[in-house]
């Protein structure tokens, strides 16, 4: 067995990972519209800005696609250009002085009574998957700029004592070129030039889909994007959870304590081709029974790692928590000749493997592979195993957590009718997805809130969030702006 990783090792293990994964029966997201589970008779809430016109304006941008009959916006497409322009306008509304960059970033700024500190930088997405839900990346962007027109509408924009941007990503799906983060990495500065040759599937590159579109598409042009780390406090990030937890534990808010690092591998298994029905059982090497007993080991090694990897700290092993929320797919599988009456001569398939912390993620990768081998010689059939892709894991900032958490759960404290429901700790999780926070990470300290989703479907037109929580998201990043942001507390 050939194993060919591009090797690398990052960040420090986060070791502090503990999502309280109680499974407490709580609130099941029903399929109404969504409001009337929270008491939003005070004025304290701002109901008419963040809840009811963002949820109308999440619904505007949700008939902006280029599908007909489905959603779907990839990067710089006609769809996401009047997306763009929509966003701008919105901008515009609450106040903020505008533009677009030469990655199709869209921007809304408004300066502080220091023009010269920091800026925070609050974003997300505004390019979909195709057939998209509605809120993945759109909420993120909808929610700050609400939060920042109730500034505007109580004469609090002119207060802030840094300057506070929002910025919506032209790209963070890479459904389009096959690759994530076009927009966010700009501004991270860590796309390198020859992502503007990158083609998708029609041939069309980066640099002429930017042409198209009047942006200049030079190496210069690049830089321009590019964010000066000494210009940046931090950045921020809502963003629907796209998993059950929240849901599971009756909470409309959570706080991200880290974004897992991610591996994808590319197994091939080659073994012997032959009729299926001559072909005595002893006498063959079948790829697709090897592949079958390699994925159960997948499967084993990541449900019950304790069963096969030390923990014993002292001894160089690891400590448990360092590997919950471990997870390992198989998400595509192919055979050739891929015949009904045919033992397949070949068999190929993917594993997406995802830890919050780097270094046990390698060592599974590394027991899979060694446990592979044993299968793969037991049964007589050559097996390789590629790294297509490896992202390290990010860890939010703690303080910025706590100011989030903090936040929410001021948020959550003025829904009167549920307030007494909120009073345990905002839950704290990790992402299991990646966000355009990943490439910020590069730039600046980063925090995200997640925003509880029915069932944690996502990238799905199911996708689903209580009118409420969209609400109760904006009010957290208010309160989060009001607490951190203002000459004066309010
Ligand atoms: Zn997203």
């Amino acid at each position: 067995m050939a194993i060919s990783f591009p090797w690398f090792y990052g960040s420090k293990p986060l070791l502090l990972f503990h999502v309280s994964i109680l499974l407490i029966s709580g609130l099941s997201l029903g399929t109404g519209t969504g409001t009337g589970t929270v008491d939003y008779g005070s004025d304290e809430v701002f109901a008419d800005v963040l809840r009811d016109e963002a949820v109308d304006r999440i619904h505007q941008l949700s008939k902006i696609s280029d599908g007909d009959g489905y959603l779907e916006r990839t990067f710089l497409s006609p769809a996401s250009i009047r997306a763009a322009n929509l966003i701008l306008s919105w901008m515009q509304d609450a106040g903020l002085r505008t533009w677009v960059d030469p990655m199709g970033n869209v921007h809304g700024r408004t300066e502080s009574v220091n023009p010269t500190a920091e800026a925070l930088l609050i974003g997300s997405h505004l390019d979909t998957v195709i057939d998209a839900g509605m809120y993945d990346g759109t909420l993120g962007i909808i929610c700050a700029i609400s939060a920042l027109k109730v500034l505007k509408n109580t004469g609090k924009l002119d207060e802030l004592v840094r300057p506070v941007e929002v910025i919506a990503f032209s790209d963070e799906e890479g459904v389009r070129f096959q690759t994530t983060f076009l927009g966010s990495a700009a501004i991270a500065g860590i796309l390198p030039e020859s992502a503007l040759k990158i083609s998708d599937k029609n041939g069309v590159t980066v640099e002429e889909v930017l042409k198209e579109n009047s942006f200049e598409a030079t190496e210069e042009s690049l830089t321009q994007v590019k964010y000066d780390p000494k210009s940046v406090w931090g950045y921020i990030e809502l963003h629907i959870e796209q998993g059950p937890l929240l849901e599971s534990l009756g909470y409309p808010l959570g706080v991200v304590k880290g974004i897992a690092g991610q591996t994808r591998l590319k197994v091939i298994v080659r073994g012997s081709q032959g009729h299926a029905g001559t072909v005595p059982m002893f006498m063959r090497q079948d790829p697709m029974a090897a592949s079958a007993e390699l994925i159960i080991l997948l499967e084993s090694l990541c449900k019950h790692p304790e069963n096969f990897l030390t923990y014993d700290e002292k001894c160089g092993g690891f400590p448990k928590e360092s590997l919950t929320g471990l997870v390992c797919t198989v998400g595509e599988i192919s055979s050739w000749p891929s015949a009904s009456n045919v033992i397949p001569g070949q068999v190929n398939f993917t594993i997406d493997l995802r830890a919050i912390d780097d270094m046990a993620r390698e060592a599974i990768m590394l027991e899979f592979s060694n446990r592979a081998q044993q299968i793969c010689n037991k049964r007589m059939v050559n097996c390789t195993i590629d790294r297509k892709h490896n992202a390290e894991a990010v860890k939010c900032d703690p303080l910025l957590s706590e100011q989030l958490k903090y936040a929410a759960r001021s948020a959550l404290g003025k829904m009167s009718t549920e307030a007494a429901n909120y009073q345990h700790e905002i839950p704290v999780l990790m992402s299991g997805a990646g966000h355009d926070s990943m490439a910020m990470s590069h730039l600046t300290k980063i925090g995200m809130l997640f925003i509880r989703c029915r069932g944690g479907v996502s990238h799905s037109p199911d996708e689903f969030v209580l009118d409420d929580d969209v609400g109760a998201a904006g009010l957290a990043l208010l309160k989060f702006l009001q607490n951190n942001m203002m000459i004066s507390v309010t």
